[in-house]
């Protein structure tokens, strides 16, 4: 079997924790192989909520050490990726059939002071009938409060930190599966297997496991001791509908069931709605939203809303299974959404990690507690908290500003185009478009701005393969392009492979 060189990190998964672990380690001077059996971003990493968030009802369950590190997190993460992450104010209404106003208050006074809190404005008291905030509400909603949080590209986000980890010397190997593992000595012995078949071995120092809901696989595979504790697999549907109102503004409402419902805007011309909690036997690769969990969704919406939302609007629904810590909370909503490092080997052994549970908002304090608890000699300081991630916009830039002058340096691109390019790019989005001085040069158009040169920007540099890589993960194109122009891109992609 061939031998791959050695590296001081092997990490299974790239996921958002996986990618970000890779980069923190590459930045700290460790040579990195990252594997990830399908598409980075292909599993949890891009079926969430999409929110960089506190957590709010998470106080509600006492979790106070992630909702403060989260809190923290939202402006940490906001300067290191401003194009991937929006603040975005909330609109919670309330009646008195729910929680009563005053534990609603507490929450959102302990939320604004928790986290350190210098960019996000603090919570405030609105009347719906009276602030265009509430202009979706039914009428007779007499209360609601406004408070922020931060929206994201999740699968963006992971794609940003894996270039940034491949930037700083790390090596990530799609489509390759982790087989198995053992110790020998000092080192872990691993063997790998791409989606062809081909089978390969490697070195490592140290072994992260970062495989999100077959974490508990990954571990037995190697063999730790704590490949039987157990993790809590709880599905979340979400669905997404043509634009149900104007504004930026995101509503979060609570439902009868004591659960709450996320209402998002969406890639400009949409409305995510979500999540549900349904716990999760099986294979996650087979999860799938339901009809009864749309109409769950449609129902929480109807509720507040003015105008009902009906299952026949949505345009495209999409689950992802949470890897929740098993505490043995009595329902799906209490289990712990803070994560867990489990350790296996001490010196001279060496060490595995396990990532349990997690949330996109956490990921990068979740890596720099994950190389502090591998304690690889030679593993430099931490270094993330003030590091843009690629396409970071300058201080004080701006999306507008950044697209403006995309505009002004190519005054032959569509405007809408322009402002998709920042979107997804931020400061890179000039370099996507390389060396063009005519829309002619962009090549093959595939509809709603995708062209072959931002089609070979995500071959050539975001490891894109196929249709859905570029429609699902890399961009969201795939609420835009009709059935022809879907196959327009499968047979470019087609052609550019061979
Ligand atoms: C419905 C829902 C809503 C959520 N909403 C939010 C939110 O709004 N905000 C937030 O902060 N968090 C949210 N989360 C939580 C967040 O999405 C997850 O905690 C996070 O994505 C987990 O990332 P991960 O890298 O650990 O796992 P994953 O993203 O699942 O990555 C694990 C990877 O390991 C790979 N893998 C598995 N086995 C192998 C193997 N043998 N070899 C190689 N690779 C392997 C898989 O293919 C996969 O890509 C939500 C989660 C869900 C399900």
């Amino acid at each position: 079997m061939p031998s791959l060189a050695p590296v001081d990190l092997l990490i299974v998964g790239g996921g958002i924790n996986g990618v970000g672990i890779a980069r923190d380690a590459a930045g700290r001077g460790l040579s990195v192989l990252l594997v990830e059996r399908g598409d980075f971003a292909g599993a949890t990493s891009s079926a969430s909520s999409k929110l960089i968030h506190g957590g709010l009802r998470y106080l509600e369950f006492g979790e106070f050490r992630l909702v403060r590190e989260a809190l923290i997190e939202r402006e940490v993460l906001m300067r290191m990726a401003p194009h991937l992450i929006h603040p975005t104010e909330f609109v919670l209404p309330h009646d008195r059939s729910l929680r009563p106003r005053w534990m609603l208050r507490l929450g959102l006074v302990l939320y604004d002071h928790l986290g350190g809190r210098k960019i996000l404005p603090a919570s405030r008291r609105i009347d719906p009938r009276r602030d265009a905030l509430g202009a979706p509400l039914r009428p007779d909603v007499a209360a609601a409060f406004v408070y922020s949080d931060c929206q994201t590209d999740d699968a963006r986000l992971v794609i940003a930190n894996a270039r940034d980890a491949a930037r700083r010397g790390a090596r990530l190997l799609r489509d390759t599966e982790f087989v198995s593992a053992h110790r020998a000595g000092a080192f872990w012995r691993a063997e790998l297997r791409t989606s062809a078949g081909v089978r390969s071995e490697v070195e490592a120092r140290g072994l992260v496991n970062a495989g999100g809901p077959w974490a508990m696989e990954i571990a037995r595979r190697a063999g730790a001791a704590h490949g039987r504790a157990t993790l809590r697999l709880v599905k979340g549907s979400h669905i997404v509908v043509p634009k149900l109102y104007d504004g930026a503004q995101a509503y979060m409402l609570q439902n009868d069931d004591r659960r709450i419902v996320f209402v998002l805007p969406f890639e400009l011309d949409f409305t995510l709605i979500g999540t549900t909690e349904v716990p999760f036997e099986g294979d996650p690769a087979e999860v799938a939203c339901t009809d009864e969990e749309a109409a769950y969704l449609c129902g929480a919406v109807s509720r507040w809303f003015a105008r009902a939302v009906s299952p026949s609007a949505i345009r495209w629904r999409y689950a992802g299974v949470r890897p929740l810590y098993e505490d043995h909370a009595k329902s799906a909503s209490a289990v712990t959404r803070d994560y867990v490092l489990l350790r296996d080997g001490e010196p001279p052994a060496a060490p595995m990690l396990s990532v349990l549970g997690g949330k996109i908002t956490t990921f990068r304090r979740l890596a720099e507690h994950a190389l502090e608890r591998l304690e690889l000699p030679g593993t430099g300081e931490p270094w993330t908290v003030a590091a843009k991630l690629p396409g970071g916009l300058p201080a004080g830039g701006s999306m507008e500003t950044a697209a403006a002058a995309l505009r002004v340096a190519h005054p032959w691109l569509d405007p809408v185009i322009a402002d998709q390019l920042i979107r997804h790019y931020g400061s890179e989005a000039a370099a996507v478009l390389g060396d063009a001085t005519r829309l002619a040069d962009l090549g093959q158009a595939f509809g709603a701005g995708l062209t072959a040169r931002e089609v070979d920007w995500l071959r050539r540099e975001e490891w894109a393969q196929s249709v859905d890589d570029i429609l699902w993960r890399r961009t969201k194109l795939g609420l835009r392009l009709t059935s022809a122009e879907r196959e327009l891109l499968r047979e470019y992609l087609c052609r550019a492979a061979n």
